[in-house]
Parts: C-alpha cells; sequence; structure tokens
C-alpha cells in the first residue's frame, strides 16, 4: 500500500491519498486492507469526487491493463479493466475498428467508461458506451465473482453500467466495436448566430451525421448570445488506417497562476476560437485524434486553471422542455461573467440508456468550465440548479463535485433500484455526498 498525489481532474481537493495498484485481477481483493472502504480508481479522468474516498484506499487499477481478447473479424474485445481507450484504439485502429462511442478523451479506462456510462458526439445514432458492452467481470468485496450482461444478472448489470464504481470492482469488460472505413473523418463545419439556429442544425443533422457537437460563446450578450460553431462529420471510406501516437502528448510543466484566467482573458479566447473556427467553415478532412480528442494534446491542461482547480457543470434538460432552459442558463452565465474556455452543446437521442444510474437522456446537454471563484460560482451554480431542476434534467455525476442531493434524487428517479445493488465494502466521496 502506498500513500501519494491522487487528483481529482478539476483539482478542487488535491491531498496524499492511500492506494493500492495491484499487478493481477486475481490480487485485487488480497492487497487491501481489511475493513476499510475502498474505491476503484481508473486514470482519474473525472472531474469531481466519485473516484476518491477520504479515509478509504484507492485501488488503481492502471496495471490491469491486459488484452484478454480481440477478434478481427468480429470486432469483439475484452480486456481488463484498467486499459486505456487509448491503448484500445492503437490496437484496433489498424484493423479496421473503432470504439462503438468515445468521451473527449482517450485517457480513460474501460472501468471508467463502464462506471460513467460514458457518452460521445455519436450519441444520437449509438447511445451510450453501456448499450455497446457485451459482458463485464465484476468481483464484490464479499468475495463473490459475476459475469453480467443485458440477459444475466440483468439488474446487477444494469446497476454496474454508469453505477459509479459503487457495485463491485469490475475486473474485465468485452465490448462490440464497429467497423469503420476509414481512420479519417469528413468533417463539416457551420457557423451559427443563435440558439435557433443551433436547434435547426441540429435537427437536420441527426440522420445524415454520425457524430455532432458544437461549441457555443458563452459570453456573448445580445445579438452575440447563444452563437457558435457547429461540427458534424462521418468516417472516410478511404480504407486507410492509421492509429494515433502518444509520444507527440505535451505536459503542461507548472499552474497557471490564478489572475491568467479572469473575464477578459476567457473573452479574448472565445472570440480568436470563433476567429479561428470560422476560417475553418466549410469541408475538411480530418484524423479522429483531433476529431474526438482535441484536448489531449496537451497532457494536464487541467493545471491552466491554476492551483484554485476548477468546476466542470455538465447538465441535461429534456427534449420536450426546448430552448428555454439553455436560454435562461446562457443568460445567467453571461450575466455573471464566469463563462469558460470550453462550452460544449450537444443534443442527446432518443436510445435509452441502460444503466440505472446513467446521466444520458433524450435532450441536450450543455458543459461548462469554471474556474473555482469560491461563493461566485457557487451561488451562479445554484441559480442553474434552479433551471435544471424546473424542467425535470439532471447533472452528470462524472463532472460533479457539488450538486446537491436532492438535485441528484430529483434527476435520477431510479435510486432507490440502484441503492440495492450496492457492495458495501465500497465507498466514494460522491457516495457519501450524495446517498447519506
Ligand atoms: C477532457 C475530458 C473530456 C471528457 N469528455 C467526456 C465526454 O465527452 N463524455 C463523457 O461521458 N465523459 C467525458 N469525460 C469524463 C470521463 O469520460 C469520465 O469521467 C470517465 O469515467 C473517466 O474514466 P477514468 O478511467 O479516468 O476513471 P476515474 O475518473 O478514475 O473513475 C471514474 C469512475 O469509475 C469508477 N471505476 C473506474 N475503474 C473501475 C473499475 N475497474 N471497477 C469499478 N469502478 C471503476 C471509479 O470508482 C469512479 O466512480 C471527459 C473527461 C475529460 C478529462
Amino acid at each position: 500500500m502506498s500513500v501519494g498525489a491522487i487528483d481529482t481532474w478539476g483539482r478542487l481537493d488535491r491531498r496524499d491519498r492511500l492506494a493500492v495498484t495491484p499487478r493481477f485481477r486475481r490480487d485485487m481483493l488480497q492487497s487491501l486492507p481489511p475493513r476499510r472502504p475502498l474505491i476503484a480508481h481508473g486514470l482519474g479522468r473525472s472531474y469531481g469526487d466519485v473516484a476518491t474516498l477520504e479515509d478509504g484506499v484507492h485501488l488503481r487499477t492502471e496495471d490491469l491493463d491486459r488484452i484478454m481478447s480481440f477478434d478481427p473479424q468480429t470486432g469483439v474485445l475484452r480486456a481488463e479493466a484498467g486499459i486505456s481507450l487509448s491503448a484500445v484504439l492503437q490496437l484496433v485502429v489498424p484493423h479496421g475498428w473503432f470504439l462503438p462511442t468515445t468521451p473527449g478523451s482517450r485517457f480513460v479506462t474501460l472501468g471508467g467508461a463502464v462506471a460513467n456510462d460514458v457518452h460521445g458526439k455519436n450519441h444520437h445514432q449509438a447511445g451510450t458506451f453501456g448499450s455497446h458492452i457485451r459482458a463485464i467481470g465484476l468481483s464484490r468485496t464479499n468475495g463473490k465473482e459475476y459475469v453480467l450482461s443485458p440477459d444475466h444478472e440483468a439488474g446487477l448489470f444494469a446497476a454496474t453500467v454508469g453505477g459509479l464504481g459503487l457495485t463491485g470492482l469490475i475486473s474485465w469488460v468485452e465490448i462490440q466495436l464497429v467497423a469503420v472505413d476509414s481512420s479519417f473523418l469528413d468533417v463539416e463545419t457551420l457557423a451559427f448566430e443563435n440558439l435557433e439556429e443551433f436547434f435547426e442544425i441540429a435537427a437536420a443533422s441527426e440522420e445524415g451525421f454520425e457524430h455532432t457537437v458544437s461549441w457555443i460563446d458563452c459570453l456573448g450578450k445580445g445579438e452575440r448570445a447563444g452563437r457558435g460553431i457547429f461540427s458534424r462529420a462521418n468516417w472516410c471510406t478511404d480504407k486507410k488506417y492509421q492509429a494515433h501516437d502518444d509520444r507527440s502528448v505535451m505536459l503542461m510543466p507548472f499552474e497557471a497562476p490564478s489572475f491568467i484566467l479572469n473575464g477578459v482573458s476567457v473573452k479574448a479566447f472565445n472570440i480568436a476560437y470563433r476567429a479561428a473556427q470560422m476560417l475553418k467553415l466549410g469541408r475538411h478532412r480530418t484524423h479522429y485524434a483531433p476529431f474526438f480528442y482535441p484536448l489531449d494534446g496537451i497532457g494536464s491542461w487541467n493545471k491552466l486553471y491554476g492551483p484554485k482547480g476548477f468546476y466542470q457543470y455538465q447538465c441535461v434538460t429534456p427534449k420536450e422542455a426546448g430552448i428555454t432552459p439553455v436560454r435562461r442558463m446562457l443568460g445567467e452565465i453571461a450575466a455573471a461573467r464566469q463563462g469558460s474556455f470550453l462550452a460544449v452543446l450537444k443534443t442527446f437521442g432518443s436510445k435509452v440508456s441502460p444503466g440505472l444510474l446513467s446521466f444520458p437522456r433524450e435532450g441536450v446537454t450543455l458543459a461548462l468550465d469554471f474556474p473555482n471563484k469560491g461563493k461566485r460560482t457557487l451561488d451562479l451554480f445554484e441559480r442553474l440548479d434552479r433551471i435544471v431542476a424546473e424542467v425535470g434534467g439532471r447533472l452528470y455525476p462524472a463532472k460533479d463535485a457539488r450538486m446537491p442531493p436532492a438535485l441528484f434524487r430529483a434527476g435520477y428517479p431510479r435510486i432507490d433500484e440502484f441503492l440495492a445493488y450496492r457492495d458495501e465494502g465500497i465507498d466514494s466521496d460522491f457516495a457519501r455526498r450524495i446517498f447519506t
């Protein structure tokens, strides 16, 4: 067992924590001290506290990263839960396969992708990661081992997908990959001037484009409110398969001082970003790495937010609520002058997520980073929470470090069903904050 720094991605709560890093699956439970609660910890890409536990043991999965089987004919892959999506892609892309869906970072483990039932730019067609799982190997702290699938131990499967690591230790995952005709995408970039235009373009793109996402200027007021850039893409068909290379990832060697992230610099960034994107309007061919993982090129960009860290606020509001909640939230953010560099807006499709606590549901999701400015930031979140709650929306636990328990309960009506499947030897700071 070791003691060392285990940071959350938002770096709001930085301290030394107890950790074990087993080398083999069979050692996962053997390596633990008795009667001490534990939490699995993947690559720590969750922004808040789902993968930390104040007085518990962090079971780091980074060495449980073996491929157990891969069939290049069928695209079925089984691997240990600690393998990164990056390593999976390096293996499968040259054979013409890709992940069925991917979050905006490839430095995420298979176990983490399952436990947060992550989503990607193709949610409107593919649904969440959990929809593509064939089987999960799960070890409970009482020593019981399970093989879960949508048809076998279906209740525990539904609790484990999106279950925030609280139903047991995921030891391996088997997924169905998707065949692609290239490792490049044909991307079309369009500008929109307001939210009405965003919703029109999103609706018009859902059928014909596998991947859609947009960036929105969250500081724009008046005529500029809700303007942004929409990207939509399909895979090319040139049969050229080139996996990405992680050797070019740069590391931020130092923390940025807090004063760099003031309203003026964020506004300047948003204007510069929009200007750069406007130059790219139209169609272009791009490799999957910059398209799906634009931030992965700088290894620890989270240090840009300085020593106080940052929050991400990601919500989904139901389709039937339409444009109004998004307009109101953007109004609050612009008025508070606290917007961030990275405001992302995307529609979720109607495919039902398989997890009892999965975040995605049909509607529109807004995700923004906020430098931690203490009470000012938390007060703004309260105003945003009210808008989300009024329309029956929900916040994403993978990004959260502060949502009130009542908002979680209201947004996740299957919570009591989920709690029946919890593993009593596992806990997290998130679970303590929300469930007790
Ligand atoms: C730049 C960036 C972009 C992102 N974009 C998206 C996006 O587009 N869509 C999206 O959905 N998410 C996105 N995320 C969030 C990220 O995909 C999730 O937080 C993901 O779960 C992180 O995986 P991880 O391996 O780092 O797990 P951690 O953050 O370490 O842990 C996440 C959860 O998984 C549990 N867990 C991990 N391994 C196991 C295991 N073996 N057994 C049981 N439980 C386990 C942990 O206990 C914890 O509850 C993004 C994050 C970043 C930093």
